[in-house]
C-alpha cells in the first residue's frame, strides 16, 4: 500500500512523515517550500505500506513552478493507492485547498483530508472542512503528537485494497547502489532522470534545488540497481553552517558508506 502526503506548503506533510516513519529524515522547516523533492519511506510498524511526501502545491506565486510540482506529483500517482490531503486547521478558509482538492480528484483515488495543527490549545472552532464532501477526517498535532493512533489504525486496517497481499515491497532485495554526487548545477538530477526515464528528481537552473537526497531504484540486465541523487556539494567555504544546505550536505555524505560506488559529475562548461 502507497500513501501520498499532499497539499499546500507548510501545513505540516514534512512532520507527518517523519512520525509516521519513526524517525528524523525529512526536512522541516519553517520557511514555506522547504520540501523540493519527494520522499517515500515505510511507516514505522505497519507492514509493506509505504508513505510518500511531496513538495507543497504554491499556487498563486509562481505558475511555472506550480506545473513543475504538479507534474513531480502527477508521476507519482500511478504508484499511489490512497492520497492523504493535508489542510492546515489554523487557516481552513483557504481557497487554495479547494482548487487542490479539485485536481486530485481528477485522479480518481481515494483522499482521506488530513486537518493537522489540530492543537489541545487552539479554539479555532470552524468547520468548513466539511465542504469537501471527504468521508475520512483525521484530526492531528504534529507537535503534540496527537491523533495518530487513529490514523495508523485506519492505515493499517482500514483499507481493503487487494494491493496489500499483492505487494510484497517490503522484501526487496538491490544488486547494486550507487549514489551521484557533484556540485550544485553540475545536472545530477537532470542524469538521473535521463536513466530513469521520467522525471524523478525536481531539475532547475536554479543551483541547489535537490535540497535533501532522493532514493529510486530501477532494473538494468535483470539487476536491482539502487540509485541516490544527492544535494549539490559546493565549496566549503561558500557552505553556511547554520543554513539548511548543511543538513542536506551532512546527509548525503553519509550515503558513501551505504554504496557499492559513486559518480561524480562535472559540468564540462565550467
Ligand atoms: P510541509 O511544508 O507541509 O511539509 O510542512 P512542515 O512539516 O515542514 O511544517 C511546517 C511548519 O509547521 C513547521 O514550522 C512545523 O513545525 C509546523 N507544524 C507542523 N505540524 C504542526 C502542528 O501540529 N502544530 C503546530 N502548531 N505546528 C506544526
Ligand atoms: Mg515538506
Amino acid at each position: 500500500m502507497n500513501f501520498l502526503l499532499v497539499g499546500r506548503p507548510n501545513v505540516g506533510k514534512s512532520s507527518i512523515f517523519n512520525i509516521l516513519i519513526g524517525q528524523k529524515t525529512n526536512i522541516i522547516h519553517i520557511n514555506e517550500g522547504t520540501t523540493r523533492d519527494w520522499h517515500k519511506e515505510k511507516i514505522n510498524l505497519i507492514s509493506n505500506t509505504f508513505i510518500y511526501d511531496s513538495p507543497g502545491i504554491i499556487l498563486q506565486k509562481n505558475k511555472e513552478e506550480t506545473k513543475k510540482i504538479k507534474r513531480i506529483i502527477e508521476s507519482l500517482i500511478f504508484k499511489i493507492d490512497c492520497l492523504l490531503f493535508v489542510i492546515d486547521f489554523q487557516s481552513t478558509q483557504n481557497t487554495s485547498d479547494t482548487i487542490i482538492h479539485k485536481w486530485l480528484r481528477s485522479f480518481n483515488k481515494e483522499i482521506i483530508l488530513i486537518i493537522n495543527k489540530h492543537d489541545h490549545n487552539n479554539k479555532n472552532v470552524n468547520t468548513d472542512f466539511y465542504n469537501f464532501g471527504i468521508h475520512n477526517i483525521f484530526f492531528l498535532s504534529c507537535t503534540q503528537k496527537l491523533g495518530f493512533d487513529k490514523l495508523r489504525k485506519y492505515l493499517n486496517e482500514g483499507i481493503t485494497y487487494q494491493a496489500r497481499k499483492d505487494k510484497n515491497i517490503d522484501n526487496q532485495k538491490f544488486d547494486y547502489s550507487i549514489a551521484i554526487f557533484g556540485k550544485p548545477n553540475s545536472g545530477k538530477s537532470t542524469f538521473l532522470n535521463t536513466l530513469l526515464g521520467y522525471e524523478r528528481s525536481l531539475t532547475s537552473i536554479k543551483a541547489g534545488t535537490t535540497s535533501d537526497y532522493v532514493i529510486e531504484n530501477f532494473i538494468y540486465k535483470s539487476k536491482n540497481i539502487n540509485i541516490f541523487d544527492t544535494a549539490g556539494i559546493g565549496r566549503k567555504s561558500k557552505i553556511d553552517s547554520k543554513g539548511i544546505d548543511y543538513l542536506s550536505i551532512q546527509k548525503s555524505l553519509r550515503i558513501i558508506k551505504k554504496v557499492q560506488s559513486t559518480i561524480v559529475l562535472i559540468d564540462s562548461l565550467k
